[in-house]
């Protein structure tokens, strides 16, 4: 055998010990690269009857394949030929739909393709499916192939089948030849006009070259007395660029007799031994038919070569990347795994911190906090409502009692501002809170990222993680909240005799002119009668106070939240999970790296379908092309 086709052969046998066949009755797996489907290809095309099942089963040298008149054929038949490794061991089949059962009796398979096919396709309401069924072979005899059989196309609609069914067989046929690896074989009968063939309009279609396309003339023997097909034959009539081969096989007859492959072979032979026109042809009967084929599954390993082990590289690309993402083997030992969960942590950490510092969903967020819920929350507060003249009449009132106009009205001035000022306890707990929120779907964020991937396999670990800066995160809300309170009470309480003469004056402490909430100058003369005047006028100081300090704290505020929040939860987020693992038992361990089954399973089958492809590799750069 050719060295190609013999490390191809090898190839496949891996790719089969390694599950992964075109038969795809691999559950679980189908995420996963396929070696097999890149391998050549035989697909049978033709008429229907022209006998395209007889000429698989000619070229397997078994008789399992439903056969007869009509359309036998109605689903197509993906058929996996594998060389068993014991060259004792008995042949057998497998069906993708029946994984597990293994037939030894041939005659079994058929019945067993039939009875599918008919529950298959009852259940559909057709006759014909696009669905295929599976079977391999397991042989010492048999080379390592992969064969299709299709049902027959047809350009008319023939005895009660729908019109609709030409349209379907003839896109199941392209669908499954159109493709670089499959051989062509176009089966055409010789009693039949070559010029309306049907396989032969499809596969020049898809395979204009013919470098593909090998022709097969069946029913030699049935021809019109007088007539024959030399001309065929030997290129004369009809050009293919791999020319034709012509074989016999059996006819409905001797199927019902059940003649065996052996007598069917040496039938054959003796009809092209004896008829003068075929007596010197080479290119007639079963046995060249399979040597020409093999030629031509070994030409097209050559075309396929640089196809294939490109798929190899890629896969073996792509598996070692997922393989790397998930981690290597679980970790053993006390040190390995505190060494394993510590690196992880560090990991968040880091992420975790990067995202503060400016990524998408992180510190940006917290900016827009800042710069404009804080502010906005601020100025929604009802501090216009409190600053109304007969509200602020009454506080005045109950602080100092009736008084002359023209006196200042400490205690008064004191109430207002409390109550006033008092407005900003809650949109600044509300940022804190709101950062809180942040932060914490920031860790949510981290937790599930690719970044942290190695998460994915420890369950156990990441809930610990989670939980752990959650909490951290927790205890900084609560320390911020207190600071903000602080800073609001201490606004409200610090206000001074000093305070007052200046705030009449409509200057802050430290000389700046004042301005109230909506903007107007705090010593703009209010009108109205002079008791309202002396009201209002307390009321824009009180505002433009108000303003000062409501300024302030919009810049104070975020201060507080990153110096007791923020910056804590990116400098040691996971401080305490941390300093617990290094203290903690093997058992502990063992069950916070408890790896999740779902992983551990992933990575098994990327191990293995990696050692197929690596061996498939090897094997591969031995054959020179
Ligand atoms: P398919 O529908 O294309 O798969 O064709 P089958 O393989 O089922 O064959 C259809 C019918 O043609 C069966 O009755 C076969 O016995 C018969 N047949 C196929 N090839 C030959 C042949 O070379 N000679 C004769 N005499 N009959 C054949
Ligand atoms: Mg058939």
């Amino acid at each position: 055998m050719d060295s190609v086709l013999k490390a191809v052969n090898r190839v496949s046998q891996i790719a089969a010990l390694a599950g992964d066949t075109q038969v795809g009755n691999e559950k679980g797996s189908s995420s996963l690269p396929s070696l097999a489907r890149q391998l050549p290809k035989i697909v049978v095309v033709g008429g229907q009857s022209s006998g395209k099942s007889s000429v698989l089963e000619a070229v397997v040298g078994r008789d399992f394949l439903p056969r007869g008149t009509g359309i036998v054929t109605r689903r197509p038949l993906e058929l996996q030929l594998e060389t068993s490794s014991d060259k004792d061991a008995k042949e057998y089949g497998e069906f993708g739909h029946l994984p597990g059962q293994k037939f030894y009796d041939f005659e079994e398979i058929r019945k067993e393709i039939e009875e599918e096919t008919r529950r298959h396709t009852q259940k559909r309401g057709t006759i014909v499916s696009p669905v295929p069924m599976t079977l391999r072979i397991v042989s010492p005899h048999l080379p390592a192939l992969s064969m299709v059989d299709m049902p027959g196309i047809t350009k008319v609609a023939i005895d009660g089948q729908p019109k609709s069914i030409v349209q379907e067989l003839e896109t199941m046929a392209r669908d499954y030849v159109k493709h670089e690896n499959v051989i062509i074989l176009a089966v055409t009968p010789a009693n039949a006009d070559l010029a309306t063939s049907d396989a032969l309009r499809l596969a020049r279609e898809v395979d204009p070259t013919g470098e593909r396309t090998v022709g097969v003339l069946t029913k030699i023997d049935i021809m019109d007395p007088g007539t024959n097909c030399a001309d065929v034959l030997n290129g004369s009539s009809y050009t293919l660029r791999n020319g034709w081969i012509g074989v016999v096989n059996r006819g409905q007859r001797d199927i019902n007799s059940k003649m065996g492959m052996d007598q069917a072979r040496a039938k054959e032979l003796e009809f092209f031994r004896e008829k003068d026109e075929y007596r010197s042809m080479k290119n007639v009967g079963t046995g060249y038919l399979s040597t020409d084929l093999s030629e031509k599954l070994i030409s097209s390993v050559r075309r396929q070569l640089p196809n294939i082990s490109g798929f190899l590289n890629k896969s073996i690309m792509d598996l070692n990347r997922e393989l790397n993402a998930l981690g290597g083997p679980a970790a053993h030992g006390r040190g390995e795994m505190v060494h394993a969960v510590l690196t992880i942590a560090r990991k968040f950490e880091t992420e975790f911190a990067k995202l503060i510092e400016g990524g998408k969903g992180g510190g940006e967020l917290v900016l827009t906090v800042f710069e404009k819920r804080l502010p906005d929350a601020v100025e929604k507060q009802p501090f216009k409502k409190m600053l109304e003249v007969n509200h602020v009449k009454r506080v005045i009132e109950e602080a100092d009692g009736i008084q002359p106009h023209l006196v200042a009205p400490e205690a008064g001035y004191r109430r207002l501002l409390e109550e006033a000022l008092g407005f900003l306890k809650e949109p600044t707990e509300k940022s804190v809170e709101e950062v809180y929120v942040l932060l914490r779907r920031m860790v949510d964020n981290i937790a599930n990222s690719e970044e942290l991937s190695a998460l994915r396999r420890y369950p156990e670990l990441k809930r610990q993680v989670i939980t752990s800066a959650y909490a951290a995160l927790d205890g900084h809300r609560e320390e911020t909240k207190k600071m903000v309170n602080i800073m609001v009470e201490m606004e409200r309480n610090y206000i001074t005799a000093e305070y007052f003469r200046t705030i009449q004056m409509g200057r802050m402490p430290d000389g700046k002119v004042m301005y109230t909430l909506d903007g107007r100058p705090v010593t703009e003369e209010p009108e109205g009668s002079p008791e309202e005047r002396h009201y209002k006028r307390i009321i824009n100081q009180v505002s433009g106070y108000v303003r000062e300090i409501c300024t302030q704290m919009i810049q104070t505020v975020p201060k507080a939240i990153v110096h007791c929040m923020v910056l804590p939860a990116k400098e040691h987020l996971l401080e305490k999970l941390q300093a617990t693992v290094a203290g903690q038992q093997e058992t502990q361990l063992k069950r916070m790296l408890g790896e999740d089954d779902a992983v551990a399973k992933r990575r098994g089958m990327l191990t293995s379908k990696l050692d197929m492809l690596k061996q498939a590799q090897n094997e591969l750069s031995t054959v020179d092309v």
